[in-house]
Order: structure tokens, then sequence, then C-alpha cells
């Protein structure tokens, strides 16, 4: 790092874990060596009447502030940058594009301790050796103190040094050592673990490959071929395609050139059985990064990764920031999953930063699929990436049989049709297994008054109160506010209250009645609470006797249950009416996403889904012609109107107790945005256009109101100098100070 000049001190451009979207200037540390500072490490700064955790940026010779104004810093707590440059130039990029803090971002970056403050030299072992220039009249005099003749005897013997632990061992005392290096016999040193790649792992298979079929063989050499360069392959196979043997070959080939890679999966995909497949084919270490691990558990995952240990890290949307010395390779597995995009804070997509490190580093970016995002297709139509497409089911298995049943006006039994009971009889008796999917747990969606037609609705929310049994309470899904279930209606006093709708415990319920001696297995957040819980579940399913799992998305990913023939969907409607442009599309990979978990083995699977719009032309698509027409035809829609990926938008959200608040803010930020529309030129056919302010699909959550405005623009530029001038204006503003507000960037949910 540059040193001062004399005139002009030198000035430390910090970034700090705050909302404020700047960076903040010190003074160096009295005495400290700024040789040593670089960008990226840590330092703790007084901010305020706190103390806390900064990363330095950069350093300058001037400073906006005066000079006697400012703090000094205390002393860097790293002797090596925790923030790598790329993770600096991603959450730089991150921050501006998604117009948020810096300082918050790298700190979202680190592992929780780190952000702390806590001392990495702590990971170092203390070492001792042999001062390098003894006075040989001092060491004369040693004889006199035993104790310290006797350390010095075995510190002598290790001429290149030892750990304090290994010299203990052998008899030295630390307070000998000690006065040793008073004496200046002795030196002490901290060994940090260095970079270690893990290339010393030979062979680096441990269970042998499988043979790819031809349209795998391709995907493997898409994504292979120019294995150090940056590319992005999007890799659309069907379920149960074999797309992950696909990524299996690709890191084969990454860990042979001694680079690590990276296996972005969304959270419920993480299950034990994917983690398998990945440590039974490998002799490299494995790390798991996802939201299960305490603290230090996350820093030893991210010191694995840091120190180039770990050839392979698989995690959940953050670990794209972990730093990787030997990166090779990233994989984004169910790449339109919308656990990679953060719905809080800086709300960025693990998917598109992925897309932006690959760059940085020059290394391949898989992004895999059975049912892509538009953005990702249309992407791939334009030629911005590669497109692979694995059209067969691996091995011998058959793609299912799909058939919608019509329910209206038809006798159901708690949510069952005649037709899916017998088909679900039908499954058992040839000693198979039958999954029935529901988007909704808890008992009922909620309790409603017989006589007088009252729901259970949450105080602060606008949305009913879910009915729950195991065990009895009522509660909101969106705020976690939990009830007893009261006895009589709070509006009629009538005794006659009934639960409404379907739920996983209720379905669990009446097929455990229906079908006496299978057993039910229900698998949603509720039943997987206990950390064993679903393993457990897992277990039992994979055990293979005939059995019914019923449950949410939980089952919907990732799962490879070779039992399982028959797949019901209760019902597929709602998300085709849905007030989010997105409804569509998310519904149809969800149900594509169910259905891919029927027939994954030797027998052939069959999907029933009811509806009560047999006519709904997307849903007569989606199972007739299969997702690339269903998709294909979204995309010409969201064509006709500009809407993503035709367009780009960014929705501000302002939340306020009182509900003109959050209108008034978003009122004045509107007029000023027309007013930067003007003064910047971004009208026009290509420009940006300014919806709202209006109120949010759930207008009341946790008694806040909550107010909305759209930014949409044809194109990227306008839209973003747009937010470039109106994000600090909201910043400065006094009732943007008073109430929270948002800024969404890209927004998946609206
Ligand atoms: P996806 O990730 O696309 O859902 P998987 O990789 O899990 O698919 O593959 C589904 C099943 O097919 C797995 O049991 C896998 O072992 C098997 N499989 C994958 N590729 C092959 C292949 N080339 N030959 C035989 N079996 C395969
Ligand atoms: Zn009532
Ligand atoms: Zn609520």
């Amino acid at each position: 790092m540059s040193t001062t000049s004399n005139d002009s001190p030198l000035i430390l451009r910090i970034a700090l874990p705050v909302t404020l979207r700047r960076l903040f200037d010190y003074l160096p540390p009295e005495n400290g060596d700024l040789s040593l500072v670089r960008p990226g490490m840590r330092l703790t700064v007084p901010f305020g009447r706190r103390k806390v955790t900064g990363i330095l940026i950069d350093t300058a010779t001037h400073s906006d502030f005066p000079i006697e104004k400012l703090k000094r810093a205390d002393v860097p707590l790293d002797q090596e940058a925790v923030i790598t440059d790329d993770i600096l130039q991603l959450c730089r990029w991150a921050a501006t594009y998604y117009q948020y803090s810096l300082g918050d971002t790298l700190s979202q970056a680190l592992p929780v301790m780190l952000r702390q403050g806590y001392d990495l030299s702590k990971e170092a072992h203390t070492c001792w050796r042999p001062a390098s220039d003894i006075d040989p009249a001092i060491l004369g005099k040693l004889n006199r103190a035993p104790r310290q003749q006797a350390t010095w005897e075995i510190v002598k013997t290790h001429p290149t040094g030892a750990t304090e632990v290994a010299l203990k061992a052998l008899g030295a005392e630390t307070a000998m050592l000690k006065k040793l290096a008073e004496k200046g016999l002795t030196e002490s040193y901290s060994h940090i673990p260095e970079k270690r790649p893990f290339h010393s792992y030979d062979p680096i298979l441990k269970t042998s490959e499988l043979v790819l079929n031809h349209e795998q063989q391709q995907a493997l050499e898409a994504i292979t071929c120019d294995a150090n360069r940056f590319s992005t392959t999007l890799l659309h196979g069907v379920t149960g395609s074999g797309k992950t043997e696909v990524y299996l070959q690709a890191i084969h080939n990454t860990l042979k050139q001694q680079q690590q890679a990276l296996v972005l999966v969304p959270e419920i995909g993480l299950t034990p059985q994917t983690l398998e497949r990945f440590r039974n084919r490998f002799n490299v270490p494995v790390t798991v990064l996802h939201s299960g691990l305490n603290d230090r558990e996350r820093l030893n995952g991210w010191l694995s990764a840091f120190h180039g240990e770990a050839g392979i890290i698989i995690g959940t949307r953050s670990s794209i920031f972990t730093p990787m010395p030997y990166l090779g390779l990233i994989i984004v597995d169910e790449e339109h999953d919308l656990s990679y995009k953060q719905q809080d804070s800086i709300r960025y997509s693990a998917r598109d930063l992925a897309i932006y490190r690959g760059k940085l580093r020059d290394v391949p970016v898989v992004l895999g699929s059975a049912t892509p995002s538009l953005e990702s297709l249309h992407n791939a139509k334009n030629h911005r990436y590669r497109y692979q497409k694995l059209n067969q089911r691996a091995g011998n298995a058959k793609p299912p049989y799909l058939e919608l049943v019509d329910i209206r006006g038809k006798q159901l039994n708690a949510g069952l049709s005649e037709t899916v009971e017998q088909a679900i009889h039908q499954t058992l008796q040839r000693g198979e297994q039958a999954l029935v999917f529901l988007n909704q747990r808890g008992y009922a969606p909620t309790l409603s008054c017989n006589e007088c037609g009252h729901l259970m609705d949450c105080p602060q929310c606008d949305a009913h109160l879910t009915l729950h049994r195991t065990p009895p309470h009522l509660h909101c899904h969106h705020c976690d506010l939990q009830r007893p279930i009261p006895l009589q209606c709070p509006h009629c006093n009538s005794r006659h209250l009934a639960p409404v709708g379907q739920g996983t415990e209720r379905s669990e319920e009446v097929l455990a009645r229906q079908f006496r001696n299978t057993k039910v297995l229900r698998i949603d957040r509720d039943s997987t609470r206990r950390k064993t819980a679903l393993s457990d579940m897992l277990t039992i399913i994979h055990k293979g006797e005939p059995a019914i799992l019923v449950g949410t998305q939980m089952l919907a990913k990732g799962h490879h249950f070779p039992k399982v023939t028959l797949v019901v969907i209760l019902n597929a409607d709602s998300g085709f009416f849905s007030a989010d442009f997105r409804g569509p599309e998310k519904v149809g990979q969800l149900l594509l996403q169910v259905a891919g978990r029927a027939g994954r083995s030797t027998r052939p699977g069959h999907v029933i889904i009811q509806t009560q719009f047999p006519e709904n032309q997307q849903l007569q698509q989606l199972v007739t012609q299969g997702y690339d027409a269903f998709a294909e035809s979204l995309l010409v829609q969201r064509q006709s109107i500009s809407l993503p990926p035709f367009g780009y938008m960014a929705l501000l959200t302002a939340e306020a107790t009182h509900a003109n608040d959050a209108h008034q803010f978003l009122e004045t930020v509107a007029s000023h945005a027309q007013q930067i529309i003007q003064t910047q030129n971004l009208a026009g056919p290509m420009g940006v256009k300014v919806l709202g302010p209006m109120p949010a699909a759930m207008e009341k959550r946790q008694g806040r109101y909550r107010m909305q405005l759209f930014l949409q623009g044809v194109s990227r530029g306008p839209l973003h100098t747009l937010l470039n001038h109106l994000v600090p204006a909201m910043e400065s503003s006094p009732l943007g100070r008073k109430i929270r507000w948002s800024v969404d960037v890209d927004p998946l949910e609206i």
C-alpha cells in the first residue's frame, strides 16, 4: 500500500456494515504498520458510540471531511485480506446493481464470526525456534536456571521451529519459552495454514463414472471444451435425465486440473442423497454450506474453501460469496429456483451473481434445470448462453404420463377425487409408492364459522390464520403470529367452527384412515423441524415398502424415489390466477418438478393433476405439449407487453404503520423520478416508465401497510441511470428516514 507523503495524511476508506450507501473515511491506526495493510482486510473502527468491523476498500490522500474530525481506525484484524479481490469486485458490482450498501454486502459475504471481528490468527499455530543471533554469554549462564535450560535443550533440537503444542509434548514449558525469548534466545512466530490445493488426493475418483449417453456426452463437451474460459451453459434436462451425472463428470475435469468447483443448490434441494453422490464419487474434501450450520461450522467450511483445501463447495444462495483461490467451475442446480433470490436486505440473485463471478474468474458456469426460468431460456435463444438439452431420461426410465382430472361438481373426500383414491389403491397393491402434493402446510388454510361465515384472520396481515392440529393452534404464515384455536366464533359466538380446505396434516389424517395398513409420511416444514426428521423419513422411503408420501414443495425437488410411480397434485389452479405476472411460470415449474418424481426408475410413472379449470389453455399446453411449448407461449406473451425478460423492472416498496406515510413517501419518489426522467432524457419508447404508487398484493403485513412503485424499462441502461439518481435521494429524504423502504432490482415476487 502506498505510503503517506508528508503534507497529506493517508486516509483509509472503509466500508461499514450499515445501511448507508457510502464509504467512511478514517485515519490510520497510530503506530500501525501500513505497509502490510491491503484492501479486503478487516479493521475495527469507532462508529458513533459503538465499535464496528469494517473492510478497507481503498486509501486516499484527501477527504471531503476536515481531517481533524476524522477518527482513527484500530490496527487491522487480519494479516491477509479476508475479502479476496474477486469477492470484493463481486460485492461492488452487486451493491451497485442492486442499489445497496457496499459495507452491508461485504459483511454478508463473510461468515458471522468474521463479521463480528473474530481473530483469525487464533486459527494459526504458535511456533517457537532458537533466535537467529544468540549471545554466547547469556547462553553460558543458562545453567543457573535449570527449568529454562531444560526447555532450551528441547527448542535447540528443532532449529527450524516447531509448534508450541509439540514442544510442550516433549517437556518444554510455555513460561520458560517466554523467559528465553526475553533473553534473546528463542523467538515465537505464528504459522498460518498455507493455501494447500488438494491435488495430493490421488486417485481423484473414489467410484467409477457412469457411461454417458449421447446427449449427456454432448452437454459435458459443451461445458468442458473451454475449461479455462468463461462461458455459460444452460443444461435443460428433463427430470431424471442425468444432469447430476453431467455435473459430476464436469467437476472431475475441474479437479484433474487441480481446481475447485462451486455447486449452488436451492435451500431444500440439499438432500442427504445428493450430498452422498458427491462424497461417494471423489476422493477430495467436499464442504457443505447451508443454513443449518452453526457459526463455527460455517467458519470452518469457509476456511477450507479459502485455504484451497476443499475441492468441492456445495452450498445454498450465500455460498456464491465463498472465496476459492483455485476456482475452476460454477454450477447452479435448479437455476429457476426462487430461493436463489434473497428477499431482504440486498435482494441479489445468486444465479446472476454466479454468472458475473464466472466472468470475473474466467471459468465456465453451468445453469441446470428441468424447467429453466424464462430469463435463461431467452438468453439461450439469443446465444448468450450455450444451450444443451437432455430429452431422455437416463438409464431405462420413461417419461411419466400426465393426466388432468376435472373435479368440478365431484364429491371429494378431503380434497381427493375417486379417481385419485383408486389410483393410490392400485399403486399400493402393486407394492409401489404414491406421492400426494399440496402447497399448504397445516391442517387447513383456515377455520370458518358455519353460522355467520366469519373467517379467522390475522390481525396484523391481510391473510387468514392457518389451522394446525399438531400441535393445535392458529398460525399466520406471514408474520408468525400464533393464537389458540377458539371454541366459539368471535363474531356470533356460535360453536360450529369448521376447517376450510386442505392442508398436509389433514390429507395425512384422511389418507391414514383410508389406507389403514400403509405408512403415510408427511413431509413439510413442520414435520421436518427436528434435525434428523427428514433423513429418518427418507430412509423409510428408500426401504421401498408401499407408502404414501404427503407433502409440500419440499417433496418436489432433487429427490430420487425409485419406488414412487404415482404423483397426485391435489390442486393446480391458484398459481394460474395470481396477481404476479410470473404466476403461471412458477406453477408450471412446480407442477413439472413434482411430476418429475414419478417413475424415475424401472417402472413407469403416472401423474394425476386435479383441476377445477380443465379448459385452462396454459395448463392444457403444459400437460399435453410439455414445458418447452408452455415456456415458448409465455415468452410470446411477455414480449407483447415488454415484461421480463423483454424488459427490466425495479420495485420500490415502502412500509409504514400508517398507510398514508408509505403512500406519501412513494408519491414524492414518483414525482422525483419523473423529474430525473426529464433531466436525464430517459423518456421515449426505449425509456423508463413509473407505475404507482399502489398497494402491494398483500397490503398489510406484520401490522405495516405496504405500498409499491414500479419502474419499468425496455433496456437496462436507462432504468439503472434512474435508480442511480433516485435511490440516493430516497436515502437522504427526511420521510425516507422515518419509514422502511427497499429497492428490489429484477424482482421475482411482486
Ligand atoms: P437429474 O439430475 O437430471 O434429475 P440424475 O443425475 O439424478 O438426474 O439421474 C437420474 C438417475 O439416472 C440416477 O439414478 C442416475 O444414477 C441415473 N443415470 C444418470 N446418468 C446415467 C447414465 N449415463 N447411465 C445410466 N444411468 C444414469
Ligand atoms: Zn360466527
Ligand atoms: Zn400475520
